[in-house]
């Protein structure tokens, strides 16, 4: 069996990065060439309370951001999870939404049952990986623009392997992307 895919391979989103960019100022700027740097998302919307993110799949998402006072002056800022309300640094993109390590993993955890099971969230994170959405009826993903295709092709045979038969099995062929652990309520 290969490597398991880990949350580190799903595309991330720093709050530094915006920070750096200068993104997270007083006046709202809209930037629309955001993919280049996050190739999951088409527009970005930001100032220094609020994040908004538009997925290429077509979902939109607000991400509140805080600020803290740090030990030796100046403030930080965080990102608060939609989900658990935690003010973290990264959000992990899973196609369709934003957030924190801790629920992805609990969202993981909710759907590793079975050696089957397994193989099938392994298949979908492979998925969130080439930026495509987590749901086998969705053919696969094209290659991401600054993979190479020598590593393309090597995830994409990784994918038939884990999805050959479950792509016959109507339990997981059928089976709704299920997201709702990690949508905010
Ligand atoms: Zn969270």
């Amino acid at each position: 069996m290969s490597k398991p895919i880990t949350v580190e391979h799903i595309q991330s989103f720093d709050v530094y990065v915006l920070h750096r960019m200068g993104a997270l100022r007083e006046p709202l700027v809209c930037y629309p060439m955001v993919s280049f740097r996050w190739p999951g998302l088409v527009k970005l919307t930001a100032n220094k309370w609020r994040v908004d993110v538009e997925f290429r799949h077509g979902a939109l998402q607000r991400i509140p951001v805080v600020w803290t006072q740090c030990h030796f002056g100046g403030w930080r800022p965080w990102f608060r999870c939609l989900r658990c309300s935690r003010r973290v640094g990264k959000l992990y993109n899973t196609g369709v939404s934003l957030h924190c390590r801790r629920c992805l993993d609990l969202w993981y955890a909710s759907q590793r049952r079975g050696s089957k099971s397994r193989r099938y969230l392994q298949a979908l994170k492979l998925r969130l990986r080439l930026n495509g959405v987590a749901n086998l009826q969705e053919p696969f993903p094209q290659r991401p623009k600054r993979m190479h295709q020598r590593t393309y092709d090597r995830l994409r045979q990784l994918g038939e392997r884990l999805e050959q038969d479950l792509r016959d099995n109507s339990r997981f062929r059928d089976r709704e992307t299920d997201y709702s652990p990690l949508v905010p309520k």
